[in-house]
């Protein structure tokens, strides 16, 4: 069994969130997709709305292989207790490259065993962040096509009442 688990804040999950999803889905037999919980971090969606969100459009895409969670603490303690041999991340550009080179040392360091697969972001979806959303949602501008279909409506009225 290959077990993967993506990792992030999903503040809110973007269609540049779900293209990384569909191609690990297409890897892994399992696949978790996990928000986490970050103390230092103030997201503007709870960690509750987060993971409904996530979970309402894996049902309504009718994702088998994937099961949304959420953790604290250690990434590679998380990925132990669900036995994933791998972390999943995007990239998609070079900024998200130092970051993620120094996440992949840190982690390696501390659990050779868990290995760090990567997607490139979908060049049509590349520029897209998590703030663009919250930013053009939040003064009322058209989400659509930067989240997925089955969710858009939810976040856009999260976002006109931030
Ligand atoms: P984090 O705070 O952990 O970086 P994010 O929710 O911002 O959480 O991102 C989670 C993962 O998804 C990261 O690996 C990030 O590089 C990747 N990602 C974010 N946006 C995109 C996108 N548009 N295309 C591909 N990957 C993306």
């Amino acid at each position: 069994m290959k077990i993967g688990v993506y990792p992030g804040s999903f503040d809110p999950f973007s269609i540049g969130h779900h293209d990384v999803l569909m191609h690990a889905i297409s890897l892994f037999d399992t696949v978790y997709v996990s928000v986490l919980n970050n103390a230092t971090k103030h997201p503007l969606f709870s960690v509750k709305e987060r993971v409904s969100l996530i979970e309402r459009m894996v049902e309504a895409e009718g994702l088998q292989n994937v099961i949304v969670t959420s953790f604290d603490g250690l990434l590679v303690d998380y990925a132990r207790s669900v036995q994933a041999g791998y972390v999943i991340r995007g990239l998609r550009a070079i900024m998200d490259f130092e970051y993620e080179f120094q996440i992949h040392a840190v982690n390696r360091h501390l659990a050779e065993e868990i290995q760090t697969v990567y997607f490139m972001a979908s060049p049509e979806h590349s520029f897209l962040s998590s703030s663009v959303i919250r930013e053009i949602g939040s003064m009322g501008g058209d989400i659509s096509g930067l989240v997925p279909g089955s969710i858009q409506n939810m976040i856009a009225e999260r976002l006109a009442k931030a």
